[in-house]
């Protein structure tokens, strides 16, 4: 007992070390230092159990990507004026794969976010069971209100750059934020044309008609669900006939809504970036997805084609509509301890985040104090990379798999992360906290790989 007390001291001890030496390095990087933050305090036990992590600096190491590249994206906007934006990649972590990991054009990015998502990533990854490591990148670039060929410009000159640092066996990029189909298909082609190379594997979340998955659209937001599936039918329950709550209405919005509908339950609301939709019959999905999928407008214009529902200006108090399930799927710190708190005194049963960290790490204690089924973006939003490994598998063996298939093996991996996140949760005392079973089990593999390669 006394020695465990002491090894749990050392362990706490160096996680509070190498805490404090990432936020010197990287100072003001707060939703970096808020992953690490929330990942590092989940490992103590690991540690304490196993000291040959700390022998081997492996906190030091994970923390510190094994390369971070800025780069300049110049284009020239339809008045023919020059702009200017900044790209980003960072490969954190290739110790099981490739690094691989989603592109985000949003006005907000810059090397906080882009770290605080690479990192999350290796762990995500890991947790796929999959052979790919962590990276992420993106850019400021605002592609609101942009046209089709500024978008086309701003995405060729990103990729001209881009390309030199990855490639189908260097490090893979998909989407994310603002990163969608079409913006894939231009960098597709732009780094085809740069290598002279049809190097399908290169990047994930193609167009069918060039090497993309059948179900990779649906992934993310598909597994988001069923991995709440898993967690809810553990205690006896199921989404049918359950109210929903989603936030935003975009990839991985859309497809959760469309499985949680599917299973039978009742999703209420959504939003966007500028505001959310409360509809007490339930969402029309349809009128969903053409407004944002075809047309490009705001969800605004969802009440002037259903009258009986409201629009309500501002994002945050979407978290206010009573709700059985949770599905925060917009972005990152979306659910402060204030929406966490509404979320309970409503008597939330279920809280699944299909985006990166959209709750702060104060909102995920009260869930935790209120005994909320909590379900962590790196395991349960893991569906949308696991697929797009299985687009590279697709890829290198020159084949198509059939939706179904795809779908089916989304539907295997997802019980399986969520079973080895129980499962490292009830090894190391915490039986149900998912944070700590998730981080453990995606940490381990990582950690492991590392120690087997040296210090490289
Ligand atoms: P998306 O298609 O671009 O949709 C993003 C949605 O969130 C839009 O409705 C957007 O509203 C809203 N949103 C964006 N920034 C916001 C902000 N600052 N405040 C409020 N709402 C905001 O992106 P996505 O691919 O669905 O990604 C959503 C989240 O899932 C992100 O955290 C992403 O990292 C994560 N994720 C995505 C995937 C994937 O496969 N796509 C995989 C794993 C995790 P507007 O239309 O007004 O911008």
């Amino acid at each position: 007992m006394e020695h465990q007390h002491t090894e749990t001291e050392i362990a706490k001890s160096y996680v509070a070390d190498v805490y404090e030496l990432v936020k010197k390095r990287n100072p003001n990087e707060n939703e970096f230092h808020q992953a690490v933050k929330e990942v590092f305090d989940s490992l103590v036990p690991v540690l304490a159990k196993n000291p040959k992590y700390i022998r081997h600096g492996i906190l030091e190491r994970m923390a510190e990507p094994e390369r971070l590249i800025s780069f300049q994206v110049p284009w020239i906007d339809d008045h023919g004026t020059i702009q200017v934006n900044r790209g980003f990649r960072v490969q954190f972590n290739s110790a099981i794969g490739p690094y691989k990991g989603g592109i985000r054009f949003h006005p907000s990015v810059n090397a906080s976010i882009i770290k605080f998502l690479g990192f999350e990533q290796m762990f995500k990854n890991s947790l796929t069971g999959l052979p790919i490591g962590g990276g992420k990148g993106g850019s400021d670039f605002d592609p609101k209100g942009k046209s089709d060929q500024e978008i086309m410009r701003f995405t060729q000159s990103f990729m001209s750059e881009l390309s030199k640092y990855i490639g189908p066996d260097v490090d893979v990029p998909a989407g994310d934020i603002g990163v969608g189909a079409r913006e894939i298909g231009y960098m597709f082609g732009q780094y085809k044309k740069i290598r002279g190379h049809f190097e399908a594997g290169v990047l994930t979340g193609k167009g069918l008609t060039y090497g993309g998955s059948l179900g990779r659209t649906e992934a993310t937001g598909y597994g988001t669900v069923y991995f709440v599936e898993e967690m809810l039918q553990d205690i006896g329950l199921s989404f049918a006939d359950r109210t929903v709550v989603v936030s935003g209405s975009g990839n991985v919005s859309i497809y959760a809504i469309e499985k949680a509908q599917q299973l039978g339950a009742k999703v209420v609301a959504c939003s966007d970036s500028s505001g959310y939709v409360f509809d007490e019959q339930g969402i029309d999905l349809a009128t969903v997805k053409r407004l944002k999928e075809v047309e490009g407008k705001r969800i605004s214009e969802y009440v002037t084609e259903h009258p009986h529902a409201q629009y309500y200006p501002g994002c945050s108090n979407i978290w206010s509509i009573p709700c059985d399930i949770a599905l925060p799927c917009a972005t990152q710190n979306e659910i402060d301890e204030i929406a966490a708190n509404l979320l309970v005194s409503n008597g939330v049963l279920a809280v699944g985040e299909g985006a990166n960290m959209p709750s702060t790490l104060q909102a995920i204690d009260v869930f935790h104090e209120n005994k909320v089924l909590f379900g962590p973006a790196k395991a349960v939003n893991a569906g949308g990379v696991a697929v797009s490994a299985l687009e590279m598998a697709q890829n290198s063996m020159r084949l198509s798999w059939s939706f179904e298939e795809v779908d089916t093996k989304l539907q295997e991996i997802m019980k399986n992360i969520y079973r080895s996140s129980v499962e490292a949760a009830r090894e190391f005392n915490a039986p149900g906290n998912l944070v700590v079973g998730a981080n453990i089990a995606g940490f381990k593999k990582v950690a492991d790989a590392m120690i087997s390669q040296g210090v490289i």
